[in-house]
């Protein structure tokens, strides 16, 4: 199927209170306008510089989304561009984007990416580090929610409960902090698991290759 025809049909298939991300890490530009030109308009990448190189060229109108894990040297090429980080996955990164948001004069959007799967190689807080957070001490970065991923199993009832308890740690999380006004969104969802993220409730999903085919990586 073509590119254009996955954007509508997803757009038929997904609630309209879930976003889609388009995940368009290492497609070329023509295949970023085919999805545009069908009315996509949110688009994630993963790699510094190709999100940078690609928001200097695409249209102006294009909310980029990073979903990559983000070195603090590297923050240079993500911050002018991105309108919300789903992969903070580290003190250490917090700590970067606060103080890239300070210098920019910008708050900016993030989400705690939370490890949620049982594969060692996967980035993320803990639940518990994530409870122990002290929100307060970053002034420069609005706290949106939560990101996880699965582990890449075709276990769903496995897929199942680790998105169930991405949601659960969120909801705590807005609980136990009232003064985040918007700790709202729980990014969970790829091309192989996004139809169990829905029903668990994600309110944004993360799709590459459904919608553009195979990356030949
Ligand atoms: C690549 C990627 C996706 C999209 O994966 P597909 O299986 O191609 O849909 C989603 N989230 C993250 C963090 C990714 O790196």
């Amino acid at each position: 199927m073509s590119i254009e025809s996955q954007i509508l049909e997803l757009r038929e298939r997904l609630p309209s209170t879930v976003k889609l991300v388009a995940v368009s890490k290492f497609k070329p530009a023509e295949d970023i306008l085919a999805a545009y030109n069908v009315g996509q308009r949110c688009f994630g990448e993963n790699r510094p510089q190709e999100l940078a190189a690609k928001a200097a060229t695409l249209p102006s109108d294009i909310e980029w989304h990073f979903i990559g894990h983000l070195q603090t040297n590297k923050l240079k090429m993500v911050l002018p561009y991105a309108s919300l980080i789903h992969s903070i996955d580290s003190l250490r990164l917090l700590e970067a984007v606060d103080r890239g948001g300070a210098a920019l004069g910008k708050v900016i959007p993030c989400l705690l990416e939370v490890h949620i799967a049982t594969e060692e190689s996967k980035q993320g807080f803990s639940a518990e580090e994530i409870l122990l957070l002290n929100f307060a001490a970053y002034p420069n970065i609005s706290f949106r929610g939560v990101m996880g991923m699965a582990s890449f199993v075709d276990d769903m009832v496995q897929v199942r409960s680790e998105f169930r308890s991405l949601k659960e740690l969120r909801r705590r999380v807005a609980t136990e902090h009232p003064e985040l006004m918007e700790f709202d969104q729980i990014s969970m969802g790829m091309s192989q698991d996004y139809h169990i993220a829905i029903e668990e409730g994600a309110t944004i999903v993360r799709i590459g290759s459904t919608i553009f085919g195979a990356r030949g990586i």
